[in-house]
């Protein structure tokens, strides 16, 4: 029997895998998948020339536990740069579209004295057709920066990320956030963690005075003291048994929404656009984000570095009501880059060196990209945070509550606090 059994090999569970191992706890880490990281996932072999994120990639601004995390792996971090365009109805501007009413927005949202939804919100205080433009522009906001349903997105919540610093995206780790996970594996392994991967974990048993966890394969582990750290959107899907029942925290993780992401990487031959004349495409020089009125809405590049790679964003509703199947949606891709770079799909394939979709959604070890706040988050994860008997805890970016829910910061937050409840 080990002192502390860790299921995920994510931020969460391996930041504190590593502040347990180092008092001299022995620590067992199991993992479902057949690397670490879960939703940080540097793709660094394979078809692409340089290193592309398959799952989070900014640092959106000054984040303590990041930053001291970069600085102790030695992972240094650049600031993104670059022009915003819009396109719309085919024509093309430059610049970040605030919409003209969005001081009123914030002003309201201030003297609101009960949360709702910003659907509810909206539809309650900016109801006349003169704010149809803010409300089509808040929801596409909500959908594609929270990845939330605007139904149920809570607007305290919005409030407080929108009153914060403007961090939307700020900054990326040089050579992809995994290194980030690479330097909290080694550290763990030579504290003597042992970690199990390919282990997927169906079945939880308390006893008395310790934990029997079992995995997909039949194989039982026991420990003193057991945290868990999957995603709730797997929990919620039904992929653990627990025994006996955890009913409050099991109602509690009903109430935990995860927005879904389907994320295209597209690398080119070349950054064609940075050229004054890049015909037959548009010119877009400097170019960093695209928000325009295609199927797939939202695409940025890596400026300021010169990588030709364009990444695209399907976020939300959108993205949880997604039919298509992956080469379906590739497809969908070079029909939306015709579209921005006003060129023919062909004129696209032409460019493209490799493409690749990562649907988060039908992801069984995460099903979803992050989670987001309801009216009914802040209540549930005040029992989440309470472990069950001093011996069931839960950790992870959607069991954190914080501004920064849903982020890398968020995890390791989670993880670091929960690691100090355990040895408490
Ligand atoms: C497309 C995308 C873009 C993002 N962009 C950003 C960004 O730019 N900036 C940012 O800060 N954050 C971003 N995020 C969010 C960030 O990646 C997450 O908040 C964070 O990585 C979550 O860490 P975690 O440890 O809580 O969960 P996870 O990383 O999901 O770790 C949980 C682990 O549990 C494992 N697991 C699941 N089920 C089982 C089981 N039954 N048995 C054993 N193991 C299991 C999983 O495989 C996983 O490894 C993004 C996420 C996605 C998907």
């Amino acid at each position: 029997m080990v002192d502390v059994i860790i299921i995920g090999a994510g931020a969460a569970g391996l930041a504190a895998a590593r502040i347990i191992s180092k008092t001299g706890k022995t620590v067992t880490v199991l993992e479902a998948r057949n690397r670490a990281g879960g939703r940080i996932y540097t793709l660094r072999e394979g078809d692409f020339s340089f290193p592309v994120e398959a799952g989070a990639e900014f640092i959106h601004g000054n984040l303590p536990h990041t930053t001291a995390l970069l600085k102790e792996a030695e992972v240094s971090f650049y600031e993104t740069t670059g022009t915003t365009w819009n396109i719309h109805d085919g024509d093309v501007s430059e610049g970040e579209l605030f919409p003209d009413e969005w001081d009123e927005l914030l002003t309201k949202l201030r003297e609101l004295e009960h949360d709702m939804s910003i659907a509810e919100f909206l539809d309650r205080y900016f109801r006349d057709t003169k704010y149809s433009a803010l409300r089509d522009s808040i929801v596409r906001f909500v959908q594609g920066y929270d990845a939330a349903d605007a139904n149920k997105a809570s607007a305290f919540a919005l409030r407080d990320e929108w009153s914060g610093e403007d961090s939307l995206t700020g900054y990326r780790p040089h050579g992809g956030y995994s290194l980030l996970i690479d330097f909290l594996v080694n550290e763990c392994l030579q504290q003597g963690s042992v970690f199990h991967f390919n282990s997927v974990v169906r079945e939880i048993y308390q006893h008395n005075d310790h934990v029997e966890v079992k995995t997909g394969s039949g194989e039982s582990f026991l420990s003193k003291k057991l945290l868990i750290t999957i995603p709730p959107a797997v929990i919620k899907a039904g992929g653990i048994v627990f025994t006996p029942a955890l009913d409050e925290h099991m109602d509690a993780i009903q109430k935990i929404e995860t927005g879904s992401v389907i994320k295209f990487l597209v690398e080119f031959k070349s950054a064609f656009w940075e050229k004054e004349n890049a015909s037959p495409h548009r010119s877009m020089p400097g170019l960093q984000f695209i928000f325009s009125d295609a199927y797939i809405r939202t695409w940025w590049t890596q400026q300021p570095v010169p990588d030709p790679l364009f990444t695209g964003w399907l976020a939300g509703p959108d993205a949880a009501h997604n039919t298509k199947d992956n080469d379906a949606l590739l497809a969908e891709a070079v029909k939306a880059l015709a579209y921005i770079f006003r060129c023919s799909q062909q004129d696209i394939e032409q460019q493209v060196k490799t493409m690749k979709v990562i649907n988060w959604g039908d992801d069984p070890f995460s099903r979803g990209a992050y989670a987001y706040k309801t009216v009914d988050t802040n209540s549930a994860i005040a029992i989440l945070s309470q472990p069950v008997h001093n011996t069931i805890y839960f950790a992870g970016e959607a069991y954190y509550n914080g501004s920064e829910m849903g982020t890398v910061e968020a995890a390791l937050a989670s993880g670091i606090t929960c690691a100090q409840k355990i040895l408490a």
